[in-house]
């Protein structure tokens, strides 16, 4: 497994959690999987579906991705995703985040043999 593939699955896989209405979960999710050394990072998704259901988004059609590269993928069903937002008055290192659970088509690149998740594209 690829470098690439490992940071996707750090930064936004949460497969054994339902979206949680915790309004606490992205403070520490953002916090445990390290995305708030250094900088709070401003916005982050986590997908609460199996890994095999995210690495399948691999195989729908190519589309474009606001990079303007080809290897992004849209999910063909909705997925169960949180957003994590970091607040307005949030001072690092000191991350705040919202917390907002919900469904929907997500888009990931892909790159590799295996053509694997790398990047979340929307
Ligand atoms: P993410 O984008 O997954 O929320 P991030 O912004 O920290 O997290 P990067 O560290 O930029 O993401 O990781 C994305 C990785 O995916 C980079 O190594 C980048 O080169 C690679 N990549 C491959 N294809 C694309 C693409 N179409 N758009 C953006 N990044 C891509």
């Amino acid at each position: 497994q690829g470098p690439g593939a490992m940071k996707f699955q750090r930064q936004h896989m949460d497969s054994n959690s339902r979206p949680n209405p915790n309004s606490n979960y992205c403070d520490q999710m953002m916090r445990c999987r390290r995305m708030t050394v250094g900088a709070c990072k401003p916005l982050n998704t986590f997908v609460h579906e199996p890994l095999k259901d995210v690495e399948d988004i691999c195989i729908q059609r190519n589309i474009r991705c606001k990079n303007g590269q080809n290897n992004c993928h849209k999910s063909k069903s909705s997925m169960r995703v949180t957003d994590c937002r970091l607040t307005n008055g949030s001072r690092y290192p000191n991350c705040k985040y919202h917390t907002s659970p919900t469904r929907r088509q997500i888009t990931v690149a892909c790159v590799g043999n295996p053509y694997v998740p790398v990047h979340f594209d929307a």
